[in-house]
This record gives C-alpha cells, structure tokens and sequence, in this order.
C-alpha cells in the first residue's frame, strides 16, 4: 500500500525537459514510482488535474540561521513552495562562536531571548536545528565572518597567519560537522578584512573537502570586475567549486557591467574553472542600515558604535565617508531608500528616508544614523531597501543556463515570534513572483527552464542528486502549483502577504500545503555533508 497517490498531473521532472502527463507514488518519504499508475492502492490519492507538478523549489541562499532556530515551521517559504532552504550565506552564520553572545552579532534577524543559544560549534548548531520541527529542509553552510569573529573577536585587522591556520581548522571541523558549503561577505564587517590570498587559503579549504564556495563579491557597482575577478581567481586558485551570489550589479555599476562579468565568468569556465551564480527576481535590494558605516566606525561593538555616532566630530567623519556600501548614500538619493525592518521604529517603516528626515527635521544621513544609534543592541538588524537593482541586468542573469533564482531572504511567519521580522520585500514572494513575472508574464524562460532554476541546479550546485528532481528513487519534495495562477502580493506598504496559487506541496512525503492551505505537519530535516 502507497502512502500517497498523485494522479494526472503535468510533471515536469526539474531537468529542463517538456513535461508528461502522469502519477507519482510515494512511500516512506520517498518517490517510488512514475508514469501511469492507475489502480494502485494509497492511503490517499489526489487528482492533480490541471496543475503543474516540479520539484519541491531550492532556496540556494537564504538567511534564515536564526530564525529557523526560532520558529522552523518556515511559513513564508512553505507557502511559495519551497521544500530545502540553504543558510549561511554572505559570510554569517550561527556557529562556529565562543560564547551565546556572539550569534547576536553574526545572525541576520537576530532577536534577544527568542532562542536557547546551547551551542557553539557547527555541529552542535545543525544538532539544535535537527531538534525544531521544521517545515522545509535545511542545507548550512558556515560563514566566514563568523569564523573570523570566533578567531579574532571585534579586532579590525586581518588575520595573521597562525590566526589564518586556526579559521582554516574551524572551516575544516565545521564541515566536519555538517556544513554543507562555505560562504564569505566581502563588502560586509569582518569578511572586509580579508585579502583575497587569505581567501584563496580558505576556499582552498572548501576545495580540498569539495563542498561549495558561495561568495558575496567585495563591490557589485563601481569596481564590479575586481570584486568578481576575485571571486573567479580566489575559486580558481583554492581549487573550488564557486557560486557568485546575487550576481546583479548595484547603482553606481556600468551599464555593461553584466555582460562584462557573465563574460569573464565564461572564459574561465572554458578553462575549467567551476563557477554558477544566482539572482535575487526583484529589481528591490536590500541590506543592513550599519553596512553604510565606514570600516573604522564598526569596529567594537555596538557599544563603541553608539558612542562614536553620538560624538558630533566624530559623526561628521562617519558621514564624509566616500565610499559608503550603497553609493545611493554617497549620491545623496534619500527619495529612493526605504526603511525596512525597525524594532524600536516601526512605525517608519515603508517610509523613505527622505520623508523620514522630513518627519524628524533632519538631514536624512542623520536620520538614519539617529535610528542605527535607538535601534541600540538590534543595531545590525536595521534594514533598508531601494530600488537600484537594473531590471535588464536580471533579465540577462536570468537568461545565462548557469543561473539560479534564490532568496536573499529569513523564513518568516506573520503570526507567531517572527511576525514583525521582515527580511526582504520579496521574502514572502520571490519564487512565485519568479514564476510569475519572469516566466508567466514576460517569457523570458520557459516553465521547465524557469523550474530547472529553482530545483535540479540549485541541487546540482550543493551535490545533491536525490532531491530536486523527479525521479524514482529521490526524496518526496513536490509542489504542486497552478501556473496561470501564481503569484506574489508582496509590496513596500503589506510586505507580509503570502504568495498563491500553490495547491500542494510535500517534503520528504509529509504534505505541508494541502489543497492550498498550510498544514500543520513539518516534514523537514537537517541535511548533512558528511
Ligand atoms: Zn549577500
């Protein structure tokens, strides 16, 4: 007897391939059989009449460290069917740390008293995870700013070497652990730091166990080719697989910025060099309000940042800063950034900042330095948005076999301990409006090459053959979806609202969504490298 029974659907299987008309048949969490299966005896059996069957989607990079330990249900991403998120990215993660404390730092949507921080090393933190009831499956990886901050603290200085020898040690041991890949963020505190020697030492660390580089490149707008030329020459050298992140260039970036990149990505690829990247689907970008401050000003915690934003003299240093994170800051464009994410203001946010500065009476620079300074320890989690993304530049992205759409975003819930985080604009929508607008809407893919992009390369990326994909054998990740109906209702003003058109979807054959509703089942686990 099957456990379930899915009939006359139209499947496409996540290679790419046109899509059949069939049933799949699940048992014990895995798929054990596709085609015409008429008769065969489950406890349930759906008619799929109509709707589209891929894949459960892979969520190659997301952010979601802490909050899954917080609540793992992952609403937001259940409801857009996403079956395995991959956290860890841009340099933070959760683990390898020296003391509780230190996930306040390094954890994107970190919040005081919301979780037992009862681990330290990595494995002990996927073994916390492994203990959530968890509605998707979670691949980590481990970040090298956490792996710097557990060697040298809040220092604003490069690793020595023997220090250099002691993060290669903790990368080795987290992957050891479990760590699915190894992530840095240049452009942020602490990876900054490091010089791209010191990186290629690293990476060679992730090339030797042969788990997955993925890396947040040091500039994506006016030294965009230094920033992935380092990418490609640190993967090349360390002799690692590569994933360039959220490959999209910013404002400040060349208009032919794009195609330079997809370019000296394809050279080095014909010389054997491994490289694939990703897109956010959303010309919205988002980050930390702190990532504006200079490299000096972050240095010692938010203690040391509080004062020195409060010393005048030293403010107006801050503010002289000529090459802020965002060069919308440094062009004075206040009317195109948003605040996103205040737990001490939160009735700003979805404001810009230059009606906030308005409200105030203040300069918007200052205002946003006012609210870094009340937002007090949750300094880190103040987060802005804009709209600097080139919609032709992820077309492009999107039209090169190599990429994948992903995320950038925290599994969130609008009830429950979460429901004031918000982690992007497009975190309670980015697969479908992937799927809507990119696919649907403007064709610039077809849905089997549109479904490839969020199931088998995603999966092919992190080694990974038994899920994201259709086949006998694999694990049950399924979502079901009408695709003349999906779509994302995410804006600036109701950023909450989760996405339709999913009918059903299954993880490792538990059904999370069921006739379009979430059920209280969480069929998620851990995944480990090794
Ligand atoms: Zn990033």
């Amino acid at each position: 007897m099957l456990d379930t029974l899915l009939t006359n659907g139209t499947l496409y299987d996540g290679t790419g391939a046109d899509p059949v008309h069939g049933d799949i048949a699940i048992k014990d969490g895995r798929i054990v059989d596709i085609g015409r299966l008429a008769g065969a005896e489950a406890k349930r059996t759906i008619d799929l009449k109509g709707l589209a069957v891929s894949p459960g989607f892979i969520d190659l990079h997301t952010h979601s460290d802490f909050t899954l330990a917080a609540d793992g249900r992952a609403q937001s991403q259940v409801h857009q069917g996403v079956t395995t998120e991959v956290i860890g990215q841009c340099g933070f993660s959760c683990a390898p740390i020296n003391s509780a404390a230190d996930v306040a730092i390094m954890a994107p949507g970190f919040t005081e008293g919301m979780v037992d921080v009862d681990w330290r090393s990595f494995g002990e933190y996927l073994d916390h995870l492994d203990k959530m009831s968890l509605g998707v499956n979670v691949a980590a990886f481990v970040g090298h700013g956490t792996i710097h901050r557990a060697v040298l603290g809040d220092a604003l200085r490069p690793a020595d070497d023997n220090e250099l020898d002691t993060m290669k040690g903790l990368l080795d041991e987290s992957i050891d652990g479990g760590a699915y890949g190894f992530s840095s963020g240049l452009e942020y505190w602490p990876g900054s730091l490091a010089s791209p020697d010191q990186m290629a030492e690293l990476v060679g660390v992730a090339g030797k166990r042969g788990v997955l580089y993925a890396t947040h490149v040091r500039n994506r707008d006016l030294f965009y080719d230094i920033g992935f030329g380092e990418a490609i020459s640190t993967a090349r050298a360390g002799g690692a697989r590569l994933q360039i992140s959220h490959i999209q260039p910013k404002h400040g970036a060349p208009p032919y910025a794009m195609q330079h990149a997809i370019n000296m990505i394809n050279e080095a690829k014909s010389h054997g060099v491994d490289i694939a990247y990703d897109v956010i689907p959303h010309d919205w970008s988002h980050t930390r309000v702190s990532a504006i401050l200079p490299q000096w000003a972050q240095e010692g915690g938010v203690a040391a940042v509080t004062a020195r934003l409060k010393d005048p003299a030293t403010r107006a240093r801050i503010k002289a800063n000529r090459k802020p994170m965002w060069r919308l800051v440094s062009d004075g464009l206040w009317h195109k950034i948003v605040l996103m994410q205040s737990t001490v203001n939160p009735d700003l946010v979805g404001l810009t900042f230059e009606d906030i500065g308005a409200r105030r009476k203040t300069d918007p620079y200052d205002a946003a330095l006012d609210l870094l300074v009340e937002e007090g320890n949750q300094m880190s989690h103040l987060m802005w948005t804009s709209q600097s993304f080139s919609e032709a530049d992820i077309r492009l992205a999107i039209s090169q076999p190599d990429c994948a759409i992903i995320s950038d975003t925290l599994a969130l819930a609008p009830e429950g301990c979460l429901k004031h985080h918000i982690g992007s604009l497009s975190g309670y929508g980015w697969a479908a409006r992937f799927l809507q607008h990119y696919v649907r809407d403007h064709g610039v893919l077809t849905l089997a090459e549109g479904l490839r992009r969020l199931t088998v390369l995603p999966a092919a990326r992190l080694g990974i053959r038994d899920r994201g994909i259709l086949k006998k054998g694999a694990w049950a990740d399924i979502t079901v979806f009408d695709a003349d109906q999906i779509a994302s209702h995410c804006d600036v003003a109701e950023p909450r609202r989760f996405a339709t058109g999913i009918a059903h979807v299954l993880v490792n054959g538990v059904f999370s969504m069921l006739d379009g509703a979430r059920t209280t089942d969480d069929g998620g686990c851990v995944l480990r490298s090794h």
